[in-house]
């Protein structure tokens, strides 16, 4: 059997994955199944997969191939992910940038083209990254656009990680602070709505993401709702490396931990599903810990606290953190979960099983399939979770009703 392997625009029959890149594949016994199949596919392309030939003609492949080429106007082997970072003169943007350019999100053979904006003022800075990256020398960045415009920022999107958003001055009114942030966030989603493509994804990360998210989403009406996430992946990364390291088996032993609500405060980490490696088994991490103090639900584990703990260290972002966690969401997103395995992530509510109110961005423990994500359905949860899940809704019904009102009095 000889295999012949093709980037491009593919959809087809998913065969299984290649490390973290997907692998869809064609079984070209005939040679008018396969010729229909690829014609499918450039149809319903999507740039960042890869697509694998079980053929032993190779003067068939090479005839497909070829109508491929023609069908999509342009070579295969070379459409890069188009990816916008918002915010991208600040600190979290400054290390994602180049975990993005070098191929930790979308595989080590998928071309990049990424573009950076942010506000007038930091245009300067933004040249100053965009130098440096291009010094960098990467193989896979096939450009970086720089731009304050939204019109050049936001077109022809595949993924636009808004990591940018108005902070919290010192004085600042929470309502102000909202405020600032919904204004920003409105007219994102409607650069979005207007220039994206329909099928571009949406992480974000800036504060207050649940919120921000929504905005955005409800700005962009012609972009599915499920294109659309907010970033919790951080909290679950701190819960697991914290009890993977008290447990003694290593930081990226523990996995399912689950992080409830909105990334705030009231966000809460859920370890009854969570499990850890022993060996080649998995153990429960309730039955492997057999200390209940760690897990109690105020504690949180400490969590919460991390960020202050990190100020307070004399560092003015966790942006290593962040940037690892942003690219397990994306990685999540874009080439699905292992089997057994739950992310978290802030996801449009609508139709949950856990009691949450509709209409809300809430971090869920959702499985991720062909791009699609599904929140896990039918976990048991206990009354002290639940209850904890409750106060975290009850604030983003606060901050959603805010919003409302900043959008009609700015008769946005
Ligand atoms: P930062 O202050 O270093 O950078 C923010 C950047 O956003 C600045 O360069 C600023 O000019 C820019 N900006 C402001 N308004 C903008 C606009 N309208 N368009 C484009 N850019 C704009 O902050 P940071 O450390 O990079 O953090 C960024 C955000 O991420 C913050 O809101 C922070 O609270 C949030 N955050 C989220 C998580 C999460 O897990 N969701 C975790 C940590 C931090």
């Amino acid at each position: 059997m000889r295999e012949k392997i093709i980037e491009g625009y593919v959809d087809g029959v998913r065969r299984g994955g290649a490390g973290r890149r997907l692998v869809w594949s064609i079984n070209t016994s005939t040679e008018l199944m396969g010729r229909m199949a690829c014609f499918h596919a450039v149809n319903t392309m999507s740039p960042h997969l890869k697509m694998q030939w079980w053929s032993q003609e190779e003067e068939m492949i090479k005839s497909i191939c070829h109508d491929l080429e023609v069908l999509g106007g342009r070579s295969f082997a070379a459409v890069p992910v188009k990816v916008l970072v918002t915010g991208a003169a600040g600190q979290i943007a400054y290390s994602l940038l180049y975990s993005i350019a070098n191929g930790e999100v979308f595989g080590k053979e998928q071309p990049v083209a990424l573009v950076l904006t942010d506000i007038p003022s930091r245009l300067a800075v933004l040249g100053g990254v965009a130098m440096e990256l291009q010094d960098c020398a990467l193989e896979l960045l096939q450009g970086v656009t720089v731009t304050d415009c939204d019109e050049v920022a936001f077109r022809d999107l595949d993924v636009a990680v808004l990591v940018g958003a108005m902070p919290r001055g010192e004085g600042m009114a929470s309502g102000d602070h909202l405020g600032a942030n919904v204004r920003m966030f409105r007219s994102q989603g409607q650069a979005l709505e207007a220039y994206a493509k329909k099928t571009v994804k949406v992480l974000v990360v800036g504060s207050p993401a649940n919120t921000n998210c929504l905005v955005a989403m409800t700005s962009a009406p012609s972009i599915p709702r499920e294109n659309f996430s907010c970033l919790t992946r951080l909290g679950q990364n701190q819960a697991q490396a914290k009890l993977g390291l008290t447990l003694g088996t290593g930081a990226g032993t523990v996995r399912n931990v689950i992080v409830w609500g909105n990334h705030s405060d009231t966000h809460y980490p859920d370890v009854d599903h969570a499990s850890v490696t022993r060996g080649s088994r998995r153990v429960g991490l309730r039955q492997a810990l057999g200390d209940a103090r760690l897990l109690t639900g105020d504690s949180n584990m400490g969590i919460q606290h991390q960020g202050v703990i990190l100020k307070g260290s004399g560092r003015l972002s966790s942006a290593m953190s962040i940037t690892s966690a942003v690219c397990d969401h994306l990685q999540a997103l874009c080439y699905g979960t292992q089997e057994g395995e739950c992310v978290s992530m802030g996801v449009i509510s609508n139709g949950n099983c856990y009691g949450i109110p509709e209409q809300l961005i809430y971090s869920f423990p959702v499985t991720v399939q062909n791009g699609r994500w599904q929140i896990v359905p039918g976990l048991s949860v206990s009354g002290a979770t639940r209850h904890r899940m409750a106060l975290s809704a009850q604030e983003l019904l606060e901050e959603r009703e805010g919003a409302l009102r900043v959008l009609a009095k700015s008769n946005l």
